[in-house]
C-alpha cells in the first residue's frame, strides 16, 4: 500500500524565542522541516519533494510560516545573531493561492464545487488563468506545510493591503459557501480571519455581502 505520507523532523540550527501569533505571547520556536514520501506500510521510502521549513511553537505546537520569524523574532540575548530564514516578499497571487487551499482542505474533503468556485474566483481577482492541477499543488503545499487557516493569516496579514485583505476574506467566504452551506469550523476560520486581519466588523461584513461579485 504506497501513499503519500510526510517525514517530520527538527532541525538542530535554529530554536529561539518569537512572539507567537497564536499564544499572543513570547515562546520558544524550533524551525523544522518537512518533506512528502511516498510511504509503504507508513514507512517513508522515496522523497517525493522539496524540503518545506515551517517554524513550531512549543507552547501551542501550531505551525507557521518562516516568515513569521522576521516579523516576531525576539532578540536572543547574549548569543551572536542567529541565522534567519529566508523571509519571501510573497506576491499577492500566492497568497490568494494559499488562502483559497486552506479553506478548501479544511474539512478534510476537496469537492468540485469548491475547485470550480476557487478557480473563478481567482481568476477574477487576478485576471490571470489557474488550472485545476496548479489548485491540486497549492492544495497538497498546504497540507504538507502543516498551516492552518488562522496561522497562515498571521503571516500574511502584515505583507499585505488592505485592499488585499478584503480580497482574501471574499475568497474565503466564496469557498467556505461553495457546497451551500459554511461548516461550523470554516464559519469560526471567516470570524478569526476578521481579528487577524485587523478588519473592523462592518468592512468585513460589507466585503462577505459583495463576494458573490466576484463569482459570475
Ligand atoms: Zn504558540
Amino acid at each position: 500500500m504506497l501513499v503519500i505520507g510526510t517525514f517530520d523532523w527538527a532541525s538542530t540550527r535554529l530554536r529561539g524565542m518569537f512572539a507567537c501569533p497564536n499564544c499572543e505571547s513570547t515562546e520558544s520556536f524550533r524551525l523544522r522541516a518537512s518533506r512528502p514520501f511516498l510511504t509503504l506500510y507508513f514507512i517513508p521510502v522515496l522523497p517525493i519533494g522539496g524540503l518545506h521549513e515551517y517554524v513550531e511553537c512549543s507552547n501551542c505546537k501550531s505551525s507557521f510560516e518562516p516568515v513569521v520569524l522576521t516579523n516576531h523574532m525576539v532578540p536572543a540575548t547574549g548569543s551572536g545573531g542567529s541565522t534567519m530564514p529566508q523571509t519571501n516578499e510573497a506576491p499577492f497571487e500566492i497568497d490568494l493561492l494559499t488562502i483559497l487551499a486552506l479553506m478548501m482542505v479544511e474539512d478534510g474533503q476537496v469537492t468540485e464545487g469548491e475547485i470550480r468556485i476557487a478557480r473563478r474566483l481567482f481568476e477574477n481577482m487576478t485576471e490571470e488563468n489557474l488550472t485545476r492541477e496548479d489548485l491540486g499543488k497549492a492544495c497538497s503545499q498546504v497540507q504538507v506545510k502543516r498551516l492552518n487557516t488562522s496561522n497562515f493569516l498571521a503571516t500574511a496579514a502584515p505583507r499585505r493591503t488592505h485592499d488585499e485583505k478584503l480580497l482574501m476574506v471574499q475568497a474565503m467566504f466564496g469557498v467556505a459557501g461553495a457546497d451551500g452551506e459554511i461548516s461550523p469550523g470554516r464559519m469560526s476560520s471567516m470570524v478569526r480571519a476578521q481579528q487577524l486581519l485587523g478588519l473592523d466588523e462592518s468592512e468585513f461584513q460589507l466585503a462577505v455581502q459583495a463576494t458573490s461579485g466576484w463569482l459570475t
